[in-house]
């Protein structure tokens, strides 16, 4: 059997596979702390899912406009308007099945082999592998604790070449948590549109933001710069509705366009149900987001303290998303019993399967010194998790 070269060349999500050992115990009756949900753990709320139940009724079942139904382009469009003051027309609107669709179409539309993609690192997982795929070259800048985790002006200017096509930004971040202020945005856009470069603007998480944090799309900067951009957002994490596979993109309209073709012949249009269902989610009370924002607010504040007070492991307070990123330098080269702590997926092996602990490795972000430890469990469960992590850390450091 031979398998096409492109295909051979993805990974396979280390994040399932401990996933799936995770679920093996749990199924054994072995009591294991996750900390590496990528979702919230609350309930879609009735209101929404009362209006998929009337598109059921209704009998909304059919194909709709592969690019999504009018009423959810228009509520799209408002959304941009009413909080990212962006302007954009509905054919500039595509909708997906989820927002990681969205962003394989943006980068299979505006890249091919031959071109460089800037991307720096921590990054979330699936961006590289569908880079991958278009044959494009990926061209990883790594950022610093020092900076946040954000990658700076100096940095993209020293990767910028005449092959430069696309930078892609999260803000907020996975696994980082972290939020790019206006300030830093400028200078990124500015290089941007010197050099005609494009940016995908990831932006799903924009809504779980905390202490007062704003969230700036870097769309949103001007005329020019938004038409670099292809922003994408959903409804996957701020309604709760991950697996409802609503998610969105907004750009030039030869860019949407491009996409929507290239979803015309993958996929058609996301599930009409659903996207009732998220016409509900950008219009309707907002009341569940307020109270599932505070308390990942509650769940973050005890998470950033417990990790800061625990030797061996520290954190810089995340603005966003729901994960703490985990400095484990200090632990890489010690030993827990006889095993030789080399990497943060040794690291996440030994705390599954000898403290009953489910956490991400950092290598599948592009940093092998961090764990990702996800806070979208309840702060029982939080309080239990750390009580073991602190064990292990003073087993392996007791010297
Ligand atoms: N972007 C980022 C940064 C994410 O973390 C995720 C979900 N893990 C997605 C996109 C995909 O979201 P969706 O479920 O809407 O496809």
């Amino acid at each position: 059997m031979s398998i096409s070269k492109r295909i051979s060349s993805i990974n396979p999500s280390v994040t399932l596979g401990i996933t799936a050992k995770a679920k093996q115990m749990k199924q054994e009756g072995i009591d294991v702390v996750g900390f590496g949900a990528g979702e919230p753990d609350f309930d879609t709320s009735g209101h929404i899912k009362e209006a998929a139940k009337d598109a059921l009724d209704s009998g909304f079942t059919k194909y709709t406009p592969t690019s999504g139904i009018r009423e959810l382009k228009e509520a799209i469009c408002w959304k941009f308007k009413e909080d990212n003051r962006l302007d954009y027309f509905q054919e500039e609107v595509l909708v997906s099945c989820g927002a990681k669709h969205s962003i394989f179409n943006a980068i299979l539309a505006l890249c091919e082999e031959g071109d460089e993609v800037i991307l720096p690192s921590p990054y979330w997982v699936s961006y590289p592998e569908m880079v991958k795929l278009t044959g494009a070259k990926l061209v990883i800048v790594e950022t610093t604790e020092g900076n946040n985790f954000k990658i700076t002006e100096e940095q993209l200017k020293r990767v910028i070449s005449s092959k430069s096509k696309l930078l892609i930004l999260n803000s907020p971040s996975n696994p980082t948590g972290m939020v790019y202020t206006k300030d830093e945005l400028v200078p990124i856009s500015n290089i941007l549109m010197e050099d005609n470069i494009f940016c995908i603007s990831d932006e799903i998480y924009e809504k779980l933001i905390y202490d007062g944090v704003e969230h700036v799309s870097i769309a949103s900067l001007g005329k020019r710069i938004k038409n670099l951009t292809v922003v994408v957002n959903g409804v996957s994490k701020s309604y709760s509705m991950t697996g409802w596979r609503i998610g969105y993109a907004a750009g030039q309209k030869e860019v949407i366009q491009a996409m929507s073709n290239l979803q015309d012949h993958s996929t058609s249009n996301p599930t009409s149900i659903s996207q009732y269902a998220a016409v509900e989610a950008i219009r309707g009370s907002q009341e569940d987001l307020k109270r599932m924002v505070e308390e990942f607010k509650k769940r973050r504040d005890y998470m950033v303290e417990k990790i800061n007070s625990i030797k061996g492991l520290g954190v810089v307070r995340p603005q966003g998303a729901f994960y703490c990123f985990v400095n484990i330098k200090s632990l890489l080269g010690k030993y827990f019993e006889s095993t030789l702590i080399k990497d943060s997926l040794t690291l996440t092996d030994l705390l599954l399967t000898k403290s009953r602990v489910a956490v991400v490795p950092g290598c599948v972000f592009g940093d092998d010194n961090y764990i990702r430890l996800s806070y979208a469990t309840s702060l029982e469960n939080i309080v239990k998790g750390f009580e073991r992590i602190e064990e292990f850390t003073l087993d392996t450091l007791h010297d």
